[in-house]
């Protein structure tokens, strides 16, 4: 048995996410206050949420795009130098 720090109620071990980095191996909050935290943080802002998601999205397409380019450009430049 485990107490919970945020409810402060004593539930099994298996209330508790599993944490390799802290001692005991178990997280300090029960599953069920870490859901309640997460769902709390995400719907005090989603749309501030998914905006950040979304700019991340955008972010790595423009890196794979910018790195397509260099390969194509890299394509062309080795066909040349075999052509000519
Ligand atoms: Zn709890």
């Amino acid at each position: 048995m485990k107490t919970c720090r945020k409810c402060n109620i004593e539930k099994s071990e298996d209330a508790f996410y599993k944490n390799s980095k802290v001692r005991g191996g178990l997280h300090s909050s029960c599953i069920e206050c870490d859901k309640a935290i997460s769902k709390k943080h995400y719907w005090a802002d989603p749309i501030k949420e998914r905006k950040r998601s979304n700019k991340y999205y955008v972010l790595t397409k423009e890196k794979h795009k910018e790195k397509y380019k260099e390969e194509m450009m890299q394509n062309l430049l080795l066909r040349a130098s075999v052509i000519g």
